[in-house]
């Protein structure tokens, strides 16, 4: 009988209870315990109350919840081996087996690291007399599978993370809230939106609000953006709008990697066409409010297979990961995934725009 324990970590997205909560009931379905680890890696080095085993009612009504009911946390300690030497031995102590992880590249990286190096860890910990041979005979393999939960949709091999569609709903409806004020006072806004490296939620909020203009850090704009910007903006002006919305990713900058600011875009809007601009910051509000359909469907079929890969995997199968791709739910390589995700990261580092896009794009077509 497996234990099988679900963890929540890195930055929140609305869709990780649903997750947990199917983690939770496919484990206990599948006729195995059921654990969650409390904020993050934080809850696995600390141990004790911080894994708790769950019951079916335990997750009742949390499939549509935002954030995520057991915690989230960024835990230093996991990144150094005596962390990860503490979290195998506060999983042996509870008997679990197998962890399923919801977060982001960072998250899954650790995880792959922690599977990666179990039988070690394990060695050391009867070395050290932390544990006894006995003990940890039945761990001499750990199971990790990864769900991604994100709401900046950055993750490469799967065509959207858990959140992302939420938080772009949340965008849209901000953006609405600032269109009717925008057009009655004939106002020019100036929207950022989050993503970090990634511009998919400004992208597609520009698609999905009709923006002016929209600034990605994967596709900067050309050297001439501040006249370029301008230009389109007074054309737009020309043919009739009343309103201007540029949206800014977070992460934006222009080709030589200067971050390109808001208020420097107000600015222009402002002094060279003549506009009464604003500045909004949605932050925080983008990750708050319930899981839309899409994220409840998505955080329900992963969570139910990433059990299921749990229950089929062997020794030598490497870590999963659950994407969607092309509306269907399958398993890919947890470190490919993550890989080709620092490939974009790499890319736009080094000012290879076009690679970067190609990789973007590659998620989509794939
Ligand atoms: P995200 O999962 O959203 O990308 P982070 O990059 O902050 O967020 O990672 C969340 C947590 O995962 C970190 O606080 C740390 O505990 C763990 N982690 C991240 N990278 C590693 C790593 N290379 N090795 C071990 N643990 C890591």
């Amino acid at each position: 009988k497996k234990r099988i324990a679900v963890m929540t970590s890195g930055g929140d997205a609305p869709g990780m209870s649903g997750a947990v909560r199917a983690v939770v009931r496919q484990t206990i379905a599948s006729g195995c315990d059921a654990f969650a680890v409390y904020e993050g890696y934080e809850g696995l080095v600390q141990g004790g109350d911080m894994i708790k085993q769950m019951y079916w009612e335990d997750v009742r009504g949390w499939l549509s919840e935002g954030g995520t009911l057991i915690g989230t946390a960024r835990c230093m300690a996991f990144k150094e081996r005596p962390g990860r030497l503490q979290a195998a031995k506060n999983m042996i102590a509870k008997g679990i087996d197998a962890l399923v992880i919801c977060g982001g590249d960072g998250s899954l990286t650790g995880a792959d690291k922690f599977r990666g190096e179990w039988p070690s860890l394990v060695q050391e910990l009867v070395e050290k007399k932390m544990c006894t041979a006995e003990e940890v005979e039945p761990f001499k393999h750990l199971n990790v599978v990864g769900l991604v939960g994100s709401i900046d949709n950055d993750m490469s091999s799967t065509d959207a993370t858990i959140g992302c569609y939420s938080s772009l709903q949340r965008i849209c409806q901000a953006v609405d809230f600032i269109d009717a004020t925008a057009f009655s006072h004939q106002r020019a806004f100036v929207i950022e939106v989050m993503g970090r490296h990634c511009g998919w939620l400004a992208l597609m909020a520009g698609v999905s609000c009709g923006a002016d203009f929209v600034f990605l850090p994967e596709n900067p704009p050309s050297t001439d953006w501040e006249k370029d910007m301008c230009d389109i903006v007074k054309k737009h002006r020309t043919l009739g709008k009343r309103k201007t919305i540029v949206i800014v990713a977070e992460g934006a900058h222009d080709r030589d990697l200067n971050p390109i600011k808001p208020s420097k875009v107000k600015d222009l809007l402002s002094n060279e066409v003549g506009l009464d601009t604003r500045v909004t910051t949605l932050g925080h509000v983008q990750r708050g409010g319930t899981a839309c359909a899409y994220d409840r469907m998505l955080a329900t079929l992963q969570g139910v297979e990433a059990v299921k890969a749990v229950l089929e995997a062997t020794p030598e199968t490497p870590s999963p990961v659950i994407c969607i791709v092309e509306n269907k739910i399958v398993r890919k390589s947890l470190l490919d995934a993550v890989a080709l995700t620092h490939k974009v990261a790499d890319a736009i580092e080094s000012k290879d725009f076009g690679t970067a896009m190609k990789l973007r794009d590659a998620e989509f077509t794939e």
